[in-house]
């Protein structure tokens, strides 16, 4: 791979890394936050508040259901990102971990964090 390319998807990589540190940083306040509220939503309706405090409380729940699996997937492509970057450092960067063939650049522009050639990714 040639140097001007390398150097382009690890600019890539560490955008995207502070994008997504950003993102997982607003999860994980709000996470700490609806913990929080669990707390303190579950005694107000239990009080007979009303319909409207047991549908806040609803949706809360929902929100935060619906919250973990993007968690989830942004750790794993933080993840991801790390890996890449570190094998740039290693100079092991682009080769499938799999099967250990290059994986093709025009896939490593796309996706600079790709772990494995399009093959053995299916
Ligand atoms: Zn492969």
């Amino acid at each position: 791979m040639n140097k001007k390319l390398l150097a382009e998807l690890k600019e890539k990589l560490e955008k995207q890394k502070t994008s997504i540190e950003g993102q997982l940083e607003k999860f994980a306040k709000k996470d700490e936050k609806l913990k929080g509220d669990w707390d303190t939503q579950y005694p107000k309706t239990n009080g007979g508040v009303g319909s409207q405090a047991l549908e806040d409380a609803a949706d809360q729940v929902e929100e935060y259901v619906n919250l973990l699996p993007i968690e989830h997937s942004l750790e794993l492509r933080l993840q991801n990102i790390n890996s890449a970057l570190d094998k740039i450092k290693k100079d092991r960067y682009g080769k499938c971990e799999k099967c250990g063939k290059k994986i093709p650049e025009e896939r490593l522009k796309i996706y600079p964090e790709a772990r494995m050639c399009t093959k053995c990714e299916k």
